[in-house]
């Protein structure tokens, strides 16, 4: 996130007043990566009064990210697009692409951008490449790169993908990936192994759930996706939409954080009365 949107957000977290938020409408999904992070598959996705309620919590809301499992699932998908479009709020959507053409173009003209996940295509199980380009709205792609990723062809694959859909795509390796996995990527894609080795275990202040909490679709609040085992789901639940939640910054202990610099770029801004580090 760039430094000048950190440090607005930051000013909306001295208020504990989030600006955005991200609603994990579906649990479930048509695919089965093995790198998924999804928990409670068998759980029901998000209520329409949960939404309600979650639009009425956060009144001064300016954006909403769709994501957990595929969003587009959801039987109330096309509605709960609207709803929120109503209210000005920009949107977006983190989604595996698979059911995009079901919706009518309009719907996608709704959102502010989409993050599409492009793994199955590159591992060879889908003998056409598929187009975005008709889509009308930003998006960009995200390929995983895994230990079943297939040796050689994934270079091609994307290649071929990438003469059909010109926008960018990023590249990352799956973070649960084993020392074998991490050799191979080091040579065949040393970015993704980079960028892998940025997320870096965190002790300090958390302030993500009062810059973009994570709505799970019981209504549970969280600070992010917590894309993690053990005990973190029960350690750091900010509380529940329909009971009581908080947005005040924790503290925490956590193995592997993406948000570890915007943390300590926001505790010392919101800590150090002159800040040197602008
Ligand atoms: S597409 Fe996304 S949500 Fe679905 S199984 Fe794969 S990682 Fe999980
Ligand atoms: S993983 Fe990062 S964002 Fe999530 S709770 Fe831990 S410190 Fe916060």
């Amino acid at each position: 996130m760039p430094l000048h949107k950190l440090l607005n957000h930051a000013l909306n977290i001295r208020a504990l007043k989030p600006v955005c938020l991200t609603l994990g409408i579906e649990n479930n999904c048509n695919l089965n990566c093995e790198f998924c992070f999804v928990r409670h598959r068998d759980r029901n996705g998000m209520s329409m009064n949960l939404i309600k309620a979650t639009l009425e919590q956060f009144p001064t809301i300016k954006s909403i990210e769709l994501g957990l499992g595929e969003p587009t699932l959801h039987s109330h998908f096309a509605e709960i697009v609207n709803l929120i479009h109503s209210k000005g709020i920009k949107l977006g959507m983190g989604t595996n692409g698979t059911n995009l053409k079901l919706f009518p173009e309009d719907l996608w003209r709704k959102f502010s951008w989409l993050s599409i996940g492009i793994t199955r295509f590159i591992d060879n199980r889908y003998a056409e490449t598929p187009d975005f380009e008709w889509l009308p709205c930003r998006h960009s792609f995200i390929l995983v790169l895994h230990a079943n990723t297939p040796p050689t062809t994934w270079q091609e694959k994307l290649a071929q993908f990438q003469q059909v859909n010109k926008e960018p795509v990023l590249i990352r390796l799956d973070m649960n990936a084993r020392s074998g996995t991490i050799g191979r990527f080091k040579r065949e894609c040393p970015e993704a192994v980079q960028y892998r080795e940025r997320f870096v275990k965190f002790n300090g202040f958390c302030y993500m759930g009062s810059l973009k909490p994570m709505i799970y679709p019981d209504g549970n609040v969280y600070p992010c996706c917590l894309g993690k085992s053990g005990d973190y789901y029960r350690k750091y639940r900010l509380g529940s939409i329909f009971t009581k939640f908080t947005t005040t910054p924790i503290q925490v202990e956590c193995d592997r954080c993406s948000h570890t610099l915007e943390n300590e770029t926001i505790h010392k801004f919101l800590n150090d009365p002159d800040p040197q580090f602008m």
